[in-house]
C-alpha cells in the first residue's frame, strides 16, 4: 500500500503540520513526527474529514462573528501568519546561488511564470498555496551585515552542504552565524547528482558540529537535493513551511507598517529606490514612510516580480519608490502619519550627525588605541583574528602567536580562518575590538574600505619571524608602564619663619634643583617625616618655579609646618617609565 508522509498530507489539506498531528491524534492515528508516514487510503479519508469539518466551522465562524464585528468598533490585536523570510547560507562553491536560482525559477505560482523575476533584495516563491521568502544575497556576510545594523529578517537558515565536499570551515562560520543569532537551521545536502557524493560522510560531518539528522535521532532536518538538476528542491520547500508553521510564525497586520531596508540605489530617472521587506502592519501606496535618513511618500511600489502592487503585508518585500534620498541597508523604517513630521525626525538626525562629528574622533583599533585601553586598567587581552593562505600555516601560527601570552596580557586568536581578509572578518574584528593578522594573503577591497570606515587595523605579513617580533612589540606597547622616583634635589633649612597659616622653612639648596609644586619629603636624622607638595617657593619676597644649587629660599609644604633647623627637604617627581622586555 503506498504511503504519503505527514508533512505532504498537511500541505494537501492546508493545515498546519502541528494542527495536523492533534487532528490526527484525536482521529486515533498513531505519528511521531513530520516525516512518519500513514497509509495513502487512510490519509483520504482523514482528508475528506478535515474538509467536513472546516467547511462546518467556516459556516459556523460567519454566523457568530459577523455581528459582533459589526457592533465592536475598536479591535484586539490581529495576528496573522505571515510567511518564513529565508536565507541560504554555506560554504563557497556548495551550490547556494543555483539553489537559489533553481527555486526561484521553478516554484513561481503558475499565473506568474514567465514574469521577470526582478531583483529587489528577496523573492517570493510559492508552494501548495504557500509562500516563502527568500533573501537574495547568499551567505552569512549578508545575513551578519544586516544583523549588525539590527535588522533580524530572516527567520530560517537554509544551510547548503555539498554532498562530494562535505563540511567546510565557511559551513561551521555559517552555523556560527545563524546560531548567534539565534535563527533555526534546516541543512540541504547538495551535489547529490555527482557520482562522488557522499551523504553519510557529510551527515557524519554535521553531526560533529552538532547539526545531527532527524533520521539519527538529533533534530536537524536534512534535505538530499541537486541544485543542479532540481532533485528534491520541492521537499526542501516542505521543510521550510514545515518548519514555519511549527515556528507558529505570526505579525500584526492592523498596525502602521514596519521594517527594514535591504538595499537601496538611485535611478536616474525614477530617483531614490529602497528595496524594503515588511515586518508588521501592511505597507500601502500613499504611506509616508520613515528611515532613520530618509523619508517621502510610497508613491509606487514593485513586488519582485516587477508589477506594480497597492498594498504589502508582513514578510513581503517589495521596491518603494518615492523616498527623498538613499536609505541605508539594514536601517528600519516604519509608517507615520505626517510628512512634516517625518522630514523634521530626519533633519534632527543629520542634525546629531553634524553634531557628533565635530565632538568625537572616529574609534580606532590600533595598537596605540589598546595601549590606552589598557592604561585604563581594562582587559589585557591581545585579540586578533589570523588569516592564512593554508591551513598549515593557521596550524602553525595561532599556537605561535598564543603561546606568546604573558602573566599580564593574554594573545587570543578569535577567529582563524583561510584565505583574503573579507568584510566579515572586519565586522568581526570590530566588533570584538581585535587586531587582523594576514599571512600570505591579501586584503579584499571592500574589506579595506569596512576597515577604514570602522577604523580596524590590518597588519599583512610574509614571515612568522616578522609577526612575532610584531606582535612582541604591541604587547611590550600593551604593558603597565613602570614608575621611577627621581630625586630633583636636596635643600638643608636653616631658619623656620611663621607666616600667615603656618610655617615656612629659610633653606639652602644642596644639590640639583628646588621645584614649586613638585613632591618632597621632609627627613629628620634619616627619618621620613612628611611627604607632600612644595605649595610655595621663594627667594626674598618673589614667587619663584625653581632654585638651583648653592641659592637660599623660603620653602613652604602643604599640610605641614614642624620644620627644624637641620631636616632635609628632598624634592622629586615620578616619572612613568616605558617597559622595554616583556
Ligand atoms: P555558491 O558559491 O555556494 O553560490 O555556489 P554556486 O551556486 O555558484 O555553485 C558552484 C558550482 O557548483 C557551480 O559550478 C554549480 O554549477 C555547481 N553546482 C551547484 N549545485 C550543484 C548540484 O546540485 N550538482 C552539481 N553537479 N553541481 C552543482
Amino acid at each position: 500500500m503506498s504511503k504519503i508522509r505527514v508533512y505532504e498530507l498537511a500541505r494537501i489539506t492546508g493545515l498546519s503540520t502541528k494542527d495536523l498531528m492533534e487532528k490526527l491524534k484525536e482521529l486515533g492515528v498513531e505519528v511521531k513526527t513530520h516525516m512518519s508516514t500513514i497509509d495513502k487510503e487512510i490519509a483520504k479519508i482523514i482528508e475528506e474529514t478535515l474538509t467536513e469539518e472546516k467547511k462546518e466551522e467556516k459556516r459556523e465562524h460567519q454566523e457568530v462573528t459577523q455581528p459582533i464585528e459589526e457592533r465592536e468598533e475598536k479591535k484586539a490585536v490581529v495576528l496573522k501568519p505571515r510567511p518564513p523570510v529565508v536565507t541560504v547560507m554555506g560554504h563557497v562553491d556548495h551550490g547556494k546561488t543555483t539553489l537559489l536560482d533553481t527555486i526561484r525559477k521553478t516554484n513561481v505560482a503558475e499565473r506568474e511564470a514567465g514574469g521577470i523575476t526582478q531583483k529587489i533584495g528577496a523573492s517570493v516563491v510559492e508552494r501548495g498555496g504557500k509562500k516563502i521568502v527568500f533573501i537574495d544575497t547568499p551567505g552569512h556576510e549578508a545575513f551578519t551585515k544586516m544583523r549588525a545594523r539590527g535588522a533580524q529578517v530572516t527567520d530560517i537558515a537554509v544551510l547548503v552542504v555539498a554532498a562530494d565536499d562535505g563540511v567546510k570551515p565557511q559551513t561551521i562560520e555559517a552555523v556560527n552565524h545563524a546560531r548567534a543569532a539565534g535563527v533555526p537551521i534546516i541543512v540541504a545536502i547538495n551535489k547529490i547528482d555527482k557520482p562522488n557524493a557522499n551523504v553519510e560522510k557529510t551527515k557524519r560531518e554535521l553531526a560533529e558540529i552538532g547539526l545531527i539528522p532527524e533520521e539519527w535521532g538529533g533534530d536537524t532536518i536534512c534535505v538530499e537535493v541537486s541544485a543542479k538538476k532540481g532533485t528534491g528542491v520541492d521537499e526542501l520547500l516542505d521543510m521550510i513551511i514545515f518548519l514555519a508553521e511549527y515556528m507558529e510564525l505570526k505579525a500584526e497586520v492592523d498596525v502602521p507598517a514596519e521594517g527594514y531596508i535591504l538595499e537601496s540605489r538611485l535611478d536616474k530617472g525614477k530617483g531614490p529606490i529602497a528595496d524594503v521587506i515588511v515586518k508588521k502592519g501592511v505597507l500601502k501606496r500613499g504611506d509616508i514612510i520613515l528611515t532613520k535618513s530618509a523619508y517621502g511618500r510610497v508613491r509606487a511600489m514593485f513586488d519582485d516580480k516587477g508589477r506594480q502592487v497597492n498594498e504589502a503585508g508582513p514578510s513581503m518585500p517589495v521596491e518603494v519608490i518615492g523616498l527623498n534620498s538613499l536609505a541605508e541597508a539594514g536601517d528600519k523604517f516604519r509608517v507615520i502619519e505626517s510628512e512634516k513630521e517625518a522630514k523634521e525626525i530626519v533633519e534632527a538626525y543629520f542634525e546629531e550627525i553634524r553634531e557628533k562629528k565635530l565632538a568625537t574622533k572616529p574609534k580606532k583599533l590600533t595598537l596605540e588605541e589598546l595601549l590606552k585601553q589598557v592604561k585604563s586598567e581594562e582587559t589585557r587581552e591581545l585579540r586578533l583574528v589570523v588569516k592564512t593562505n593554508s591551513q598549515g600555516e593557521l596550524d602553525a601560527l595561532i599556537p605561535i602567536l598564543e603561546r606568546l601570552s604573558t602573566e599580564e596580557i593574554k594573545v587570543k586568536c578569535i577567529h582563524g580562518g583561510i584565505g583574503n581578509i573579507n568584510e566579515n572578518d572586519v565586522m568581526l574584528a570590530s566588533a570584538s575590538e581585535a587586531i587582523i593578522i594576514g599571512f600570505n594573503v591579501k586584503v579584499d577591497p571592500t574589506a579595506k574600505q569596512e576597515a577604514e570606515r570602522e577604523g580596524v587595523q590590518i597588519r599583512l605579513y610574509q614571515i612568522i619571524y616578522d609577526v612575532e617580533e610584531d606582535i612582541k612589540a604591541a604587547m611590550i606597547g600593551m604593558l603597565k608602564p613602570k614608575y621611577e622616583e627621581v630625586i630633583l634635589g636636596r635643600a638643608e633649612v636653616r631658619a623656620v619663619f611663621k607666616v600667615k597659616g603656618g610655617k615656612v622653612a629659610g633653606c639652602y639648596v644642596l644639590d640639583g634643583n628646588i621645584v614649586r609644586n613638585a613632591q618632597a619629603r621632609v627627613k629628620r636624622k634619616d627619618a621620613v617625616l612628611f611627604e607632600g607638595k612644595i605649595s610655595s617657593l621663594k627667594r626674598f619676597k618673589d614667587d619663584v618655579k625653581e632654585v638651583a644649587k648653592g641659592f637660599e629660599c623660603g620653602i613652604g609644604i602643604e599640610g605641614f609646618s614642624d620644620f627644624e633647623v637641620g631636616d632635609i627637604i628632598e624634592a622629586f617627581e615620578v616619572r612613568e617609565v616605558r617597559r622595554t622586555t616583556l
